[in-house]
């Protein structure tokens, strides 16, 4: 508080995505007192809607050495401090028969140059290692990529700033600022809660709004051009490939095939789109068929995999005129002085970037707030392990490795649930089934799994078969990760991410945050509206079992409740 009463901080961050999460923790960590405020809720941005990749950088390495440079150190210094949130599962870039094999020598000696361990493989090898790639590949090469869970990163992170004291508001957004004489001297929020608004001053503010960081640029009046480049995704509702499989070309459309716990992830397409469809998006049919007819060179099995969801992003890339679907235009960081830049002190922005390289553009910024505040404490991000993370973990941390084969026979190879499923039961029904629930806790939360209290048979009932979640797991999410609805409790327990797409799990879900009464809104709105965003997901790729699926959603919740759920979007 200043001598008016009012709240003062040292730093107010605003955008819960994967670089203010980071830039809070790192912040909080010199510590500095810092607000974080997040207009809805962690990860809801780009964060939360990506491929999952862990990249090694060589994607980029033949196009844009510096970011390749800089994935490859991310991504060891990533396995080290997050390994509950990381999967060391390896990546392929295969050369098909249309493609160029000259590429791949091109491709290696950029990948070295880079740093980064490119091995040229036989590809009866690739094929071994992977059985689901295109039999059909004339070339493969090694990298060290990974898989990254996005959700689990941040929330990581956030639980880490707050553990060092800093304070975070989600559902506020920044309306406004307090500029005099050429210095900014706080934030005006809207609550979207209360609808009250509010002023809170600091003495540094960092824009890491991603894409929107251009509208929060022009609200202080000052510039900074992005590109909106959406990229869109299909979710298959199996997990085809363990490794990663990437084209060995230019980056292009839906050349990427990532795993990631029970499902496969294919993306992605790159096209401009106006900042006011950012906040809507929807898949279009033509970027769904894109998507399926390149996917299914990497991996042919996916023509027969059922689709889960569809969903996109929008990359917060840094404008440049010449390239008008954003493709090439550079992944490196973006860190902007508005002192410097514009003449307007108290203001930072931090942008561009990838996922992977949220550390250190975390670590960027908190060196400049830090130049600002005279102060002269030292970045630890990279050494101290986030909560959750085991340190010790020596070997590579691998989905198949933690669960065995019991969570892959559930489904056959199409996705079509197998008869074993019991809809009605939330009780556990076998010892068996008790230890999967806790194996997936201890996959999804890392060491923190240990304060998750499933000691009797209740606590261990799961409210969330297709994920294996607990009830004691929702509840450790209520009282500790900053939930108010459904859509903040998938996000951190994959609750309703499976196969139903919430069909069974989402009553009992909204059950418990009622009881613990942490519904924003009734249960009834809140259940509604998480089911009409899951059909929002399912509606471009509604057909056969997705459809099938939908319609069974649609019939229990119309029939039971009267909740609409399949509207046309
Ligand atoms: C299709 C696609 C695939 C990608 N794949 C990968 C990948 O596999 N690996 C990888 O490393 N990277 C990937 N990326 C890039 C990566 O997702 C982004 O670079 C990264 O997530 C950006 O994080 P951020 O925190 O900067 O932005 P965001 O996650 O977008 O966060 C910005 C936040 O600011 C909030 N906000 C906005 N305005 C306000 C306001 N006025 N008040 C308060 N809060 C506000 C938003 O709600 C949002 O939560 C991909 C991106 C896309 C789109």
């Amino acid at each position: 508080m200043n001598s008016n009463g009012e709240s003062h901080f040292d730093v107010i961050i605003i955008g819960g995505g994967a670089t203010g999460a980071g830039t809070a923790r790192d912040c909080a960590m010199r510590g500095l007192k810092v607000l974080l405020v997040e207009r809805h809720d962690f990860a809801s941005g780009a964060t939360g809607r990506n491929h999952g990749l862990l990249h090694s950088g060589a994607r980029y390495a033949v196009t844009d050495h510096e970011s390749a440079e800089e994935c490859i150190k991310e991504n060891m210094i990533l396995r080290r401090i997050a390994s509950h949130c990381v999967e060391e599962n390896d990546g392929l870039f295969i050369t098909l028969p249309e493609d160029d094999l000259a590429y791949q020598a091109k491709f290696v000696e950029a990948c070295t140059a880079a740093g980064i361990n490119a091995e040229v493989i036989d590809p009866a090898l690739a094929r071994s290692l992977e059985p689901s790639v295109n039999p059909e590949l004339i070339g493969a090469v090694r990298v060290p990529d990974g898989s990254i869970d996005p959700f689990r990163l941040t929330t990581a992170n956030i639980v880490d700033a707050k553990l060092h004291g800093a304070e975070v508001l989600t559902m506020h957004e920044i309306t406004g600022f307090v500029i005099e004489n050429g210095r900014m001297k706080g934030v005006k929020l809207l609550d979207h809660r209360t609808k009250r608004t509010k002023t809170i001053y600091s003495s540094i503010t960092v824009n890491a709004g991603g894409i929107w960081g251009h509208n929060i640029a022009q609200l202080a009046g000052v510039t900074v051009n992005m590109f909106p480049a959406k990229g869109a995704l299909l979710v298959f509702g199996h997990r085809v490939n363990n490794m990663i499989i990437n084209r060995c070309r230019k980056p292009a459309n839906a050349d990427i095939l990532v795993p990631g716990d029970l499902i496969c992830v294919i993306g992605t397409t790159s096209s401009r789109i106006p900042f006011d469809e950012c906040d809507n998006m929807h898949v279009t049919r033509e970027e769904v068929d894109l998507l399926l007819s390149e996917g299914e060179k990497l991996a042919p099995s996916l023509r027969n995999t059922r689709i889960l969801r569809a969903y996109a992003g929008v990359r917060p890339l840094v404008a440049s005129d010449s390239d008008p679907s954003g493709r090439s235009i550079s992944r490196g960081i973006v860190l902007l002085d508005h002192e410097t830049r514009d003449g307007l002190a108290g203001f930072i922005t931090i942008t561009g970037g990838k996922l992977m390289t949220y550390r250190l553009m975390a670590e960027w910024c908190t060196d400049l707030v830090c130049r600002k505040l005279n102060s002269d404490r030292k970045c630890q991000t990279a050494e101290i392990a986030l909560p959750g993370s085991r340190k010790e973990e020596s070997q590579a941390r691998k989905y198949y490795d933690i669960h065995g084969s019991a969570q892959g026979p559930k489904y056959s190879l199409d996705g079509v649930p197998q008869p074993s499923r019991d809809a009605s039961a939330t009780a556990v029904t076998s010892a068996s089934q008790a230890e999967t629930a806790d194996k997936s806790a201890e996959w999804r939360h890392g060491s923190i799994n240990a304060e998750i209290n499933a000691t009797d048979a209740d606590s261990r009932a799961l409210v969330c078969e297709c994920e294996e979640v607990s009830v004691a797991e929702v509840e450790y999410a209520i009282s500790n990760l900053h939930i108010d609805n459904l859509v903040n409790l998938r996000r951190r327990t994959r609750v309703g991410m499976g196969t139903c797409q919430g069909e069974l799990c989402a009553c009992r879900a909204a059950g418990q945050l009622a009881k613990a009464g942490r519904c924003a809104r009734s249960a009834q709105d809140d259940l509604e509206k998480f089911l009409q965003e899951r059909w929002k997901g399912m509606y471009p790729v509604a057909w056969g079992h997705t459809l099938s699926e939908a319609q069974f959603t649609s019939w229990i919740y119309e029939g039971v409740y009267g909740l609409p759920v399949i509207e046309n979007k």
